[in-house]
């Protein structure tokens, strides 16, 4: 599943939940590797508070606050510094407690593994006591890095099981050759060559490969997650997955440029190569 999809089931999910009135007060998203996270919630934004759900083409104000991050009932709480501060809580408390003409008001914690036990527990006290029509989403990367008297509260929304519903068998054998060092360079260009758009479809098999290797990492630090096809890769240590995920991520932004594919291609198959020998 390609990241947008991702990104349409999660709104499918809430707009669902809207539509017939089962919201929950809060919800907990596990992001994994999912970039565009603050684009997903300007989304999840308009369909509460616009008056046609965000749905139109057409100019309108309510959309615009949103996009510019200053509308008075949606508020993006993101860590200052390396921690979310008590005082930022205390100011969302504050900014909730004046009178709104919307129906629903929402609030955003970014990175809610930077929650210190002190704003962590101001935020705690307003999860308890959740106010109609006040909507938390609360976003990390893991839910392993947050506090579990949080969780306990949200609705969990798990993004790496949505992306991690298909990974093609093609993508898993490649990668198991490719940090195998097996000799897989006329597999890998046969398999890019053989689609339409070069770089495209390059772009879309490194971000498989990187969220699976992600899926990986878990997995090596304990998790139990049902990876298609991981004892493919119990040789593999935590390091040299790291040093891969570092490498896709390097790589695939080569692959915006105006790059000569053929040389970007070599030095990726070099790259990758190099962190087994
Ligand atoms: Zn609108």
């Amino acid at each position: 599943m390609k990241e947008h999809e991702v990104e349409e089931k999660v709104y499918g999910m809430i707009q669902n939940q809207y539509q017939t009135q089962k919201l929950s007060h809060a919800y907990f998203i596990e992001k994994g590797n999912y970039a565009n996270i603050e684009m997903l919630m300007k989304k999840i934004a308009k369909l509460f508070l616009c008056p046609k759900n965000g749905e139109h083409f057409n100019n309108c104000s309510t959309c615009d606050l949103i996009e510019k991050d200053i509308h008075p009932d949606f508020k993006e709480i993101s860590p200052e510094g390396n921690m979310i501060k008590k005082e930022q809580l205390l100011n969302l408390k504050q900014l909730f407690k004046t009178t709104s003409s919307s129906n629903y008001r929402l609030y955003v914690i970014y990175e809610a593994d930077k929650l210190n036990p002190a704003s962590a527990n101001t935020i705690l006290k307003f999860l308890e006591e959740p106010e109609q029509g006040i909507i938390a989403f609360l976003i990390a990367d893991n839910r392993y890095q947050v506090l579990e008297t949080l969780l306990s509260r949200c609705q969990i929304i798990n993004m790496p099981s949505l992306f991690s519903s298909d990974f093609s068998d093609e993508m898993i054998n490649l990668l198991s050759d490719l940090t195998s060092s097996k000799k897989i360079y006329l597999d890998f260009k046969e398999l890019l060559d053989s689609s339409f758009s070069l770089k495209e479809s390059t772009k879309d098999l490194l971000d498989s490969m990187e969220l699976y290797l992600h899926q990986l990492l878990l997995i090596k630090i304990g998790k139990k997650i049902p990876l298609p096809k991981q004892e493919l890769f119990t040789n593999l240590t935590e390091d040299s997955i790291i040093k891969y995920i570092a490498i896709l991520e390097e790589e695939k932004k080569k692959l915006t440029y105006n790059i000569n594919y053929k040389l970007w291609l070599d030095h990726f198959l070099i790259r990758f190569m190099e962190v087994i020998s």
